[in-house]
């Protein structure tokens, strides 16, 4: 079965209990998103689906196209397509967005094979071009003093450049202006197709004007509690979380 799917997940924090049975399919060529409000588990799920050691998976499966990646370091799952874009990216101080590019891609290929340096370099230009950064981005240090939205920019550049079978893009909205939104949903829906499943987690509404998703799914309380198509986040958007957390039985509603 070619998607990322995920049965039963259950991740702890410490002690705590973030996510509690949580299922979701995406298929490879879909886009779906995950809205829900501040708390309920978004970038949980982002973390422990890509194999964050604070994360405990308890109970359930993370599949990638019917292969469990429970245990599998952080790098051997992107290794195997899996690409997060992170909230918050961090920042690398003393390592160029170039050479980690370049190590990046150089770690996906086969062992011995050798990345060739033009070929690296025309393809980041070419990125970089459709993301609207100019050529200094890749002699600066990994987001080190980029603004919010040049580092979610510098997110979706390691994507296009990565090219994933999965990618789970977590608030990559945040922080953008609308000049920035468009710019980074151009990019994205660029990349978008049958070779790529996308799993866009956001808060608000606005992104998937720009990128529209096949399926929408409602989280709360570290569980998908409603699915539905595109017209389900403008659903949200006008009548806000509240009319869905109503609807719920009391031990689901608590984050
Ligand atoms: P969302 O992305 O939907 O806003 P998060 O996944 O970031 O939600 O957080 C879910 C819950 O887990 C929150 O109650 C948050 O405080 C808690 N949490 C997240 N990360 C940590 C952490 N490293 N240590 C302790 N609690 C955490
Ligand atoms: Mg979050």
């Amino acid at each position: 079965m070619s998607s990322l799917s995920i049965r039963n997940l259950h991740v702890r924090i410490g002690e705590k209990e973030i996510l509690r049975g949580l299922n979701l399919e995406v298929p490879k060529g879909e886009v779906h998103a995950i809205m829900g409000p501040n708390g309920s588990g978004k970038s949980t799920l982002s973390k422990a689906i890509a194999g964050h050691p604070d994360y405990t998976m308890t109970c359930g499966e993370v599949l990638l196209d019917g292969e469990s990646v429970l245990g599998l370091d952080p790098d051997v799952r992107a290794r195997k397509g899996l690409f997060l874009a992170f909230q918050y990216p961090m920042e690398i101080p003393g390592v160029s967005n170039a050479n980690f590019l370049r190590a990046a891609v150089q770690a996906r290929l086969p062992e011995g094979e050798e990345l060739e340096a033009t070929e690296f370099y025309a393809r980041m230009y070419e990125k970089m071009d459709l993301l609207e950064m100019p050529r200094a981005f890749t002699a600066r240090s990994v987001n080190e003093g980029f603004s919010g939205g040049e580092k979610k920019r510098n997110e979706i550049l390691q994507m296009a450049m990565l090219e994933p079978r999965y990618a789970v893009l977590d608030e990559t909205d945040s922080g953008l202006d609308i000049d920035a939104l468009k710019v980074v949903s151009n990019g994205v829906n660029t990349l978008r197709g049958p070779g790529m499943g996308i799993l866009l987690i956001t808060h608000y509404q606005r992104l998937l004007d720009y990128i529209v998703p096949d399926y929408v799914h409602v989280m709360v309380g570290g569980r998908i509690v409603q699915s539905g198509g595109k017209g389900l986040a403008l659903e949200l958007e006008e009548k806000g979380y509240d009319f869905i957390k109503e609807g719920l039985p009391e031990e689901q509603s608590v984050a």
